[in-house]
């Protein structure tokens, strides 16, 4: 059973400013989460984005907060008292932006600080004070040495997206910046899934914590229609863009594996005369915030991007993401396909599985999701009259204007920037022939949990990539390739 807000009896200025949000439920993580951190215990949260969790973290703190809520114009008497540490720049502005809304009817204030911009604006927020901080761990640590942010009244932190902070190889730190925090706090930590290390990094900074976990880590959502396609790395682009026009796809996520890769994509697909643009790591940040906010303004359909650059935006109502490389953390699956179906919308999920290394990728993915994938043809509309098929779209060139002939001429060499990190030389591959047009005309089916994955099989007897030994870990790859450059 869902509850309202009006029963949480938040203080009349936070109730105003969730009201004039529109919520008017509660979704299950605010439901179980916020009673607990107005008590003041510690939290330990699974959540998958898009559930609710900044509103579910935020609105108890804020509300508790509001005992020190003062107008006055000393930076004395705004101490930073909570801290909210993210993995990412855009994450942390989409954070702070929220909170921003929820206190917006309070005295509170807040600030955001991240790196890839300049230190001095975010210096005077800091020097005027602040009682909420959002951070990235890397240009927070630059703001303490710098004596801008002092940290010694916090009485609240929330590690958010813990799971990636450690991938991204934050702890230490992490580890820097609690050690600067009072003991006497209430830490929050929330993580997609709950692996090993999070459960040590909270068993050494939390203090009895309260689990919760509203869906169960790894699950995708089920609004969310699941397809995964056989296409040789020469035709994806072709596949995606007829995926595109047959589903009438208004807005898509599009993620690859590598920066490289991302630029390139982005630059064929513009060329198409697609409205496109390019998220990833080597942007500055400036770059960033103009491509998400002309993405969130409609001006922009696809948006290519890579895992890091993507992880936890809240962009609502995307109507399909895109895997046009499958990605080489399973986990990263899941929080791909969590940028659609949100927030109960349905939703379509399209991956691209090309020869070589993917069929161990997809059969992790089957593993963690627990569903059974379904491998599908493409079939390719060669024979089909030219002309606009989405006539409701106004901007998708007309197919034979310009596309089939750089289909060819201009392939996308995506797979081939990520094989070449790996050791491989990256080959083209051939998607099967198909009998007949699959797209989408059968319904998902979910497998047995504990069937052997169809996968499985593939991968074993699938020639391995050459250069790539079946015992290296996708985790740890992907984590050091995105460790120097992506996060801030
Ligand atoms: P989050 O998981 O915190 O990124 O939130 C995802 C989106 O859901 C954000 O756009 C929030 O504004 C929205 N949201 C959060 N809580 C509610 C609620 N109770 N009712 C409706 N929308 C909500």
């Amino acid at each position: 059973m869902t509850s309202s807000f009006s029963n949480l009896l938040l203080a009349e200025p936070l109730a105003r400013a969730v009201a004039e949000m529109g919520y008017e439920t509660m979704t299950p993580i605010q439901e179980q989460a916020i009673p607990v951190v107005l008590s003041g215990q510690d939290v330990m949260g699974a959540a998958q984005t898009g559930t609710g969790k900044t509103a579910a973290f935020s609105l108890p703190l804020l509300q508790r907060m509001l005992k020190h809520e003062n107008a006055s114009t000393s930076p004395a008497r705004h101490p930073v008292r909570a801290l909210v540490l993210l993995p990412t720049r855009e994450l942390a502005d989409q954070v702070a932006q929220q909170i921003k809304l929820y206190a917006k009817y309070t005295n509170l204030r807040s600030t955001v600080v991240f790196g890839g911009i300049d230190m001095k604006p975010q210096t005077l927020e800091l020097k005027k004070g602040v009682e909420v901080l959002v951070a990235t761990p890397g240009r927070l640590l630059d703001h303490i040495e710098a004596k801008n942010a002092v940290l010694n009244q916090v009485e609240y932190v929330v590690l958010d997206e813990a799971d990636r902070m450690l991938d991204i190889g934050f702890l230490p730190d992490l580890q820097r910046i609690l050690s600067y925090l009072p003991k006497q706090r209430t830490t929050l930590l929330f993580s997609a899934t709950f692996s090993p290390e999070i459960k040590r990094l909270a068993g050494s900074y939390l203090q009895n914590p309260v689990t919760i976990e509203v869906a169960r880590p790894n699950e995708t959502a089920s609004t969310v229609e699941q397809h995964f396609y056989s296409v040789g790395d020469d035709d994806k682009r072709r596949a995606l863009k007829q995926i595109v026009r047959q589903r009438g796809i208004t807005q898509a996520f599009v993620f690859v594996n590598s920066k490289l890769g991302c630029a390139r994509l982005a630059r064929s697909l513009e060329r198409d005369g697609l409205r496109t643009s390019a998220l990833h790591g080597d942007k500055s940040q400036d770059e960033r915030l103009k491509s998400l906010a002309a993405f969130k303004a409609g001006e922009v359909d696809l948006l290519v991007c890579t895992d890091v650059a993507a992880r936890g935006l809240d962009i609502k109502d995307v109507p399909a993401v895109f895997n046009f490389d499958i990605p080489f953390n399973a986990e990263d699956y899941v929080h791909r396909i969590g940028r659609t179906g949100r927030a109960g919308a349905s939703g379509l999920a399209v991956s691209f599985a090309s020869g070589g290394n993917d069929a161990r990728l997809v059969a992790d993915i089957e593993k963690l999701i627990k569903k059974k994938i379904e491998l599908e043809p493409v079939e390719f509309e060669e024979d089909r009259p030219r002309g606009r098929i989405n006539d409701g779209r106004r901007h998708w060139r007309e197919e034979g204007e310009a596309g089939d002939a750089r289909d060819v001429l201009d392939q996308p060499r995506e797979r081939r920037d990520v094989d070449s990190r790996r050791g491989s030389g990256g080959r083209p591959h051939r998607a099967p022939a198909a009998p007949r047009d699959p797209f989408f005309d059968k319904p998902y089916e979910p497998g047995q949990p504990d069937a052997t994955p169809a996968w499985e099989a593939a991968a074993k007897s699938a020639t391995p990539a050459r250069g790539i030994s079946s015992n290296i870990k996708p985790k740890r790859k992907v984590a050091a390739l995105f460790k120097s450059a992506e996060p801030s």
